[in-house]
């Protein structure tokens, strides 16, 4: 974190007076959605608080060494070429001691929330059977001063632990919080069980990434601001929730797996990250990364496609927007099919001609308004499995599906055509 710090740091939103960890400060962050925001002075801990270190485009790319609209492609390059990692190294520069949380500035986001959680955490474990080792961000809500419960989705980590389950045992893990921006969005792409996100991290490094060994569980992870190390306890369940998902709406209550913690090492000067629930950050780590994925179903199909964009508006993860070089017609329809297969989760997706900047929405409004015709250019799929997230979708998971072909038709180009852009 501190290199890219090197880079962005004095453009940082720095609040000196005193504020607490429960709404406060999340208020305080709701105020500067895209700024990156540094919160001196915490009632609660000594430990100052910083957020927005990924809430827009631009620093995710200035993380990346590339441009904005080269981010999807940096992306699926790194998902692609991992880098083996041969940098190790100690816990120099860290105090170390038992964990505990109430040290750290954990907030508390809404009223009605479970409790206070960890939104920036990075959990980091091996597989029981072949020791691969899985790095993924689970929010995490605090149950004690050293027990977290802790959201697990179906995938690699959940696997894990039924593993270590099946065998009656804890799942030894690390967790690391504040972390560069690239070395996050790594933990968040999905590549295959038996692949580590941390190659694909050092990837992004140009393997220069030096992993930290940890000291009580065998793991190493990148070097973060604040470094905890436990177990997933095996068969415990506590009630977890609720908490505010990526829809600025309120997750349902589950039984979720527990951490022990049992040491905890703090960078000198750390700073806790903390992504606020809803926000552009959370938004842009959780989607950005399924781009690649629609990207390449889309290249299946229509080999001309430009650009592909979960849309901020659409919460990063229910709307697309999709720019094609549109060669025959009909192109359109295959994209809206090919990117509703390839993200499960998308609801809405609209494609547009290569002229429409995707990632500018009044483009897009545009596109939509003097391109589309209703009766042609809609295609409406209902009972099809949508998001859990989403607010709409029926109890039974199904939601209905709208693709919008805003391509200009081929046949009558020249009336579509944007005179201003060419002339
Ligand atoms: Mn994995």
């Amino acid at each position: 974190m501190r290199n890219f710090l090197d880079k962005i740091g004095e453009e940082a939103l720095v609040v000196e007076d005193e504020v607490s960890t429960s709404f406060e400060a999340a208020s305080i962050l709701r105020e500067h959605p895209r700024d990156l925001v540094i919160l001196k002075n915490l009632k609660e801990s000594d430990i100052p608080v910083i957020s927005g270190l990924c809430n827009t485009r631009e620093k995710i790319a200035l993380s990346l060494n590339c441009r904005v609209h080269e981010i999807t492609h940096r992306i699926v390059e790194a998902m692609e070429n991992p880098t083996p990692i041969s940098n190790v190294g100690g816990l120099d520069g860290y105090r170390s001691g038992k964990a505990d949380l109430s040290e750290l500035p954990i907030l508390r986001h809404y009223r009605r929330d479970g409790g206070p959680y960890i939104t920036a955490g990075v959990i980091f474990a091996r597989d029981p059977d072949t020791g691969v080792r899985n790095a993924s961000i689970h929010r995490m809500m605090v149950i004690g001063d050293d027990r977290l419960a802790v959201r697990i989705v179906p995938r690699h980590l959940y696997t894990y632990l039924q593993k270590a389950e099946e065998r009656g045992e804890d799942l030894e893990i690390a967790i690391a919080i504040g972390m560069d921006p690239a070395t996050l969005l790594a933990t968040t792409t999905s590549i295959p069980i038996d692949a580590d996100e941390m190659e694909v991290a050092n990837t992004f490094h140009e393997g220069e990434l030096e992993l930290v060994r940890c000291e009580g569980v065998d793991m190493e992870v990148p070097p973060a601001e604040i470094i905890l190390e436990g177990r997933i306890l095996c068969g415990v369940r506590e009630r977890e929730g609720p908490f505010v998902d990526l829809t600025d709406t309120y997750d349902v209550v589950r039984d979720e797996p527990v951490i022990s913690l049992e040491r905890m090492h703090i960078r000198k000067d750390a700073m806790y990250h903390a992504i606020l629930p809803a926000g552009f950050e959370h938004r842009l780590l959780q989607g950005l990364p399924q781009e690649p994925r629609i990207y390449r179903a889309v290249k299946n199909t229509v080999p001309t496609v430009r650009n592909v964009v979960l849309t901020e508006g659409g919460c990063c993860w229910l709307h697309a927007a999709v720019s094609i070089k549109k060669q025959t017609e009909g192109d359109g329809k295959n994209v809206i099919m090919a990117a509703l297969a390839a993200h499960p989760s998308l609801k809405h997706v609209v494609v547009v001609d290569e002229d429409i900047d995707v990632l500018d929405p009044e483009e897009i409004e545009y596109a939509i308004a003097t391109r589309v015709k209703g009766d042609d250019d809609i295609l409406i799929v209902p009972g099809a499995r949508g998001s859990s997230l989403d607010p709409a979708a029926l109890p039974d998971g199904t939601t209905t599906k709208v693709g919008v072909d805003a391509t200009a038709p081929l046949a009558s180009a020249e009336k579509f055509q944007r005179v201003s852009r060419s002339e």
